[in-house]
C-alpha cells in the first residue's frame, strides 16, 4: 500500500469511487472520465505501481479474469469489449497503480491513438 497512491487510497475507501465488483485480490469500479459507455478500472488491491513491475502471474491472471466477469455482468460479452493496460509515458499511464481499462458498448476504432 502507498499512502499517496489514488487506487490504494480507493481500495482503502478514502475517496470515493463507483464500485462494480471487489473480491479479496481485486476492485473495480467506474473511471471518472469514461471513454465508452462502459469503462471500469480493475486493480489489484495491493500497490503494484505497473505491468512492468508486476511479478505475481497469479494475480495479474486475477485481473485480467475479474475484467472479463465484468464484461460478461455490463453485458458486453456478445458485442464485444476492450482491456487496455498503459505501461508508461509513452502509452499514456497517468496513475501508477496497476490498473485494467475496461471499454465496451460502442464500437471500438483500431489500432488506438
Ligand atoms: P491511465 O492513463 O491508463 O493511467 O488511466 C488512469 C485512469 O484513471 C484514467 O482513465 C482516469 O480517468 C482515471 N481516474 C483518475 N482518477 C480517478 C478517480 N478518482 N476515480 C476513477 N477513475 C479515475
Ligand atoms: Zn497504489
Amino acid at each position: 500500500m502507498s499512502d499517496s497512491c489514488l487506487f490504494c487510497r480507493i481500495v482503502r475507501g478514502e475517496i470515493p469511487a463507483r464500485i462494480v465488483r471487489e473480491d479479496d485480490h481485486t476492485v473495480a469500479f467506474r473511471d471518472i472520465d469514461p471513454k465508452a459507455p462502459t469503462h471500469v478500472l480493475v486493480i489489484p488491491r495491493v500497490h503494484v505501481a505497473s505491468l512492468g513491475e508486476a511479478r505475481d502471474a497469479e494475480l495479474v491472471g486475477r485481473v485480467m479474469l475479474a475484467a472479463a466477469q465484468i464484461a460478461e455482468s455490463e453485458g458486453l460479452t456478445e458485442g464485444g469489449y476492450r482491456t487496455v493496460i498503459n505501461t508508461g509515458a509513452d502509452a499514456g499511464q497517468t496513475v501508477h497503480h496497476l490498473h485494467v481499462h475496461l471499454l465496451g458498448g460502442r464500437k471500438l476504432n483500431w489500432p488506438p491513438g
